[in-house]
């Protein structure tokens, strides 16, 4: 079996104690499991009390939704990558779709948070994806491609590329109900790589499947040998939903 990797975005959702509870919990529920990692994405300001319980768990890892790609300076209400390694981030999410089509985060921006962030030495997720529009047009690999282009012309070091992942999340999938059908995504995935690998990204880039991914769609998808993973939003979001979903695949 192939490494999975399963990744909870949880959003607006749960502060420092809500968070803290979960956390204690989701212990309670699950054991490590060989070559399966759990990755947790909570709000900036509960990361803190999020890494403090996952502590004993060398499965678990814990990031910041959102970053800033300077680590100082006048930029207010930006997350300082430091500051997120401070208190336990050792990941982030990169140009989520919200980040995109509600914050106005352009390409380029997300492709300097990818690299700011392997210069903090943290683990970049990229999330990418076409809007409902773009796949009816014919255009999601027009799409990605535009997502991916900056990153390709910002991270040139094969090592820094060697780190970073991708999470193909099409934007219509997102909170909808609606997931990509399992074929449609390892599609997508196998594009993605490709791409990447003609421009001389390692072969095999880890890539998640992310959108209304749920308990009773995970191992439809995971069957996909294309997906190394699942990125959740909200069905992440209560510690016994995600323990059943995480126990799933493998
Ligand atoms: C997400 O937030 O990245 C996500 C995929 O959300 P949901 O699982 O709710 O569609």
């Amino acid at each position: 079996m192939r490494p999975l990797i399963y990744a909870a975005n949880w959003k607006l959702h749960h502060g420092p104690s809500a968070a803290r509870e979960y956390a204690a919990r989701f212990l309670e529920l699950t054991r490590p499991v060989p070559d399966r990692e759990l990755w947790f994405f909570p709000p900036a300001v509960s990361i803190a009390s999020v890494a403090d319980v996952f502590r004993c768990r060398p499965d678990i890892w814990v990031g910041a939704q959102n970053v800033c790609w300077e680590l100082k300076g006048a930029f207010t209400g930006e997350l300082s990558l430091a500051h997120a390694v401070e208190v336990g981030a050792t990941l982030t999410l990169v140009g989520h779709s919200e980040r995109r089509q509600v914050f106005g985060e352009t390409d380029e921006q997300s492709a300097r948070k990818v690299k700011a962030a392997l210069a903090s030495d943290v683990t970049p997720l990229l999330c990418v994806g076409e809007t409902l529009a773009e796949r009816e047009w014919g255009r999601t690999e027009e799409a990605v491609r535009r997502q991916l282009d900056p990153v390709v012309a910002l991270v040139t070091d094969a090592g820094e590329r060697a780190r970073v992942l991708i999470a193909y999340e099409p934007v219509w999938a997102i909170g909808t109900g609606r997931n990509a059908a399992p074929h449609d995504a390892a599609d997508a995935h196998r594009f993605i790589r490709a791409y990447l690998a003609e421009r001389g990204w390692p072969g095999r880039v880890r890539v998640l499947y992310g959108g209304s991914v749920n308990a009773a769609n995970t191992l439809a998808l995971l069957a996909e040998p294309e997906l190394d993973g699942v990125l959740v939003g909200g069905a992440s979001l209560t510690a016994e939903g995600w323990a059943e979903i995480v126990g799933l695949g493998g």
